[in-house]
C-alpha cells in the first residue's frame, strides 16, 4: 500500500516531521541505560498530569493496563458490577473481567456514539461499583448526567480516554472529569508512543499511590510486596518519546480539528451523516466517522480509488464470540448494533494534505449518490 493515494494512517509522515527530536530522545535513553521507568517517565508523568489538569499521572505499558489498574484502585473485584458500553474497543469491557467483576452494558446515543446517560439508572444494582464512559472517536461522553447518577449512587467514574487526549467537556479536560482517567499511547492514538504505552490520571493521591504500587509488582519498597501487583511498567524509550510528542500535541489537535472542519464543509451537500460536536465540548477527532446505509459497498468503492478507510467497530462487544458469556444477544442494544453496520472512518491525521482531503470528499460525494 506504499503508493496508495490516501492511506488511512501515515505514521511515517509524523516521524519525518519530528525526526531529530525523536532520535535525540532515543539516544538520551540509550546513553542513560534507564530502560524501565526512571527519570524520563517521572518527567512525562508530571507533564501529562499538567496537560490533563490533574495532580497525578501514573505511566504504564498500555491503555489496557491503565483500565485494569484504575478498576483495581477503585476497589472493583469479584461480585461487583461495572457499567460501560458495547460500542467500543474490546478493552473497555475485557478489563472489567480482568478485575474479576461483571460488565453491565448500556446502549449509546446515536449522535455522538457515546454512553446514553438516560440508560444508566436502569442498569444500576446494589452490586454496581463503577461506571466507565468511553470518549469514543475523541468526542467526550456527556459527563454531567453520568457524574450525577454516580454521585447519587456512590459510584466511581473511570473515563476511558484512550481516544481523547486533550478533549474537553465544559472546560474540563478528559481524564480529569471523573475520578480516574485512562489513556492509551498505542502508536495510532492522538498521542502515540513508538510501541505500547498508557497512563492513568487522577487528582486522588490515594488512587495514584495504589496504582503506582500495582504497576510494579505491588511493592511499597524494593522486594517488599504489599499488594498482588503486575509488571505494567512503562519503558524509558516510550517516556522520552512521549515527552517530545506531547510538546506537539496541541498543534496536532488543531490540525485534526481543521481537517474535521474541512470534511464537514466539503461533505455538507451529501446524504451522509457527519460527526457532530456537542455544544460545550472540544472534539479532538481521533477518528472522523460518518454513517452510511451502504457502508460496505462504499468502503470497497473508495478502496478501488486508492482511498483507505476504517470501521470502528464492525461488531459491538456483546456480539463478539468471546463475550457471549455476558448473556446479551442480538437486539440487546439497537443503537450500538445499528452504528456497527453504518460507521465508516475517513483518513484523519495531522499530516493529511488539503489535496488528499479534497480527493476523499470528492470520491465520497460521488460514490454515495443513490444509484
Ligand atoms: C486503544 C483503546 C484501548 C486500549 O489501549 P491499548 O493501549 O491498546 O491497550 C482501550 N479503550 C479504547 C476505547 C481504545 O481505543
Amino acid at each position: 500500500m506504499a503508493n496508495i493515494k490516501v492511506p488511512y494512517l501515515d505514521l511515517r509522515a509524523q516521524y519525518r516531521s519530528i525526526k531529530p527530536e525523536i532520535d535525540q530522545a532515543v539516544a538520551r535513553v540509550l546513553d542513560s541505560c534507564q530502560f524501565v521507568l526512571g527519570p524520563e517517565i517521572a518527567e512525562f508523568e508530571k507533564e501529562f498530569a499538567s496537560y490533563c489538569g490533574t495532580t497525578e499521572c501514573v505511566a504504564v505499558n498500555s491503555g489496557t493496563s491503565a483500565l485494569h489498574l484504575a478498576l483495581l484502585a477503585a476497589g472493583v473485584g469479584p461480585g461487583d458490577e461495572v457499567i460501560t458500553v458495547p460500542f467500543t474497543f474490546v478493552a473497555s469491557v475485557s478489563t472489567i473481567l480482568y478485575a474479576g467483576a461483571k460488565p453491565v452494558l448500556v446502549d449509546i446515543e446515536p449522535r455522538t456514539f457515546n454512553m446514553n446517560p438516560d440508560a444508566l439508572e436502569a442498569a444500576i444494582s446494589p452490586r454496581t461499583k463503577a461506571i466507565v464512559p468511553v470518549h469514543l472517536y475523541g468526542h467526550p461522553a456527556d459527563m454531567d448526567p453520568i457524574l450525577e447518577v454516580a454521585q447519587k449512587n456512590k459510584l466511581i467514574v473511570i473515563e476511558d480516554a484512550a481516544q481523547a487526549h486533550g478533549a474537553k467537556y465544559k472546560g474540563r479536560s478528559s481524564g480529569s472529569i471523573g475520578d480516574i482517567g485512562c489513556f492509551s499511547f498505542y502508536p495510532a492514538k492522538n498521542l502515540g508512543a513508538c510501541g505500547e504505552g498508557g497512563a492513568i490520571t487522577t487528582s486522588n493521591p490515594e488512587y495514584a499511590r495504589k496504582i503506582r504500587m500495582l504497576r510494579d509488582w505491588g511493592q511499597d519498597r524494593k522486594y517488599h510486596h504489599v499488594l498482588h501487583g503486575y509488571n505494567y511498567r512503562m519503558e524509558g524509550f516510550q517516556g522520552a518519546i512521549l515527552r517530545v510528542k506531547l510538546r506537539h500535541l496541541e498543534q496536532w489537535t488543531t490540525a485534526r480539528r481543521s481537517i474535521g472542519k474541512k470534511y464537514n464543509e466539503l461533505l455538507a451537500g451529501s446524504d451522509l451523516l457527519l460527526p457532530t460536536e456537542m455544544p460545550g465540548t472540544r472534539h479532538v477527532y481521533h477518528l472522523y466517522t460518518i454513517r452510511a446505509d451502504n457502508r460496505d459497498a462504499l468502503q470497497a468503492a473508495l478502496l478501488n480509488e486508492e482511498i483507505q478507510t476504517g470501521i470502528h467497530y464492525s461488531t459491538p462487544v456483546h456480539l463478539q464470540p468471546a463475550y457471549a458469556e455476558l448473556g446479551y444477544g442480538p437486539d440487546s442494544f439497537p443503537e450500538s448494533e445499528k452504528a456497527a453496520k453504518e460507521v465508516l472512518s475517513l483518513p484523519i491525521y495531522p499530516e493529511l494534505s488539503d489535496s488528499q482531503i479534497k480527493a476523499v470528499a470528492e470520491a465520497l460525494t460521488r460514490l454515495a449518490q443513490p444509484a
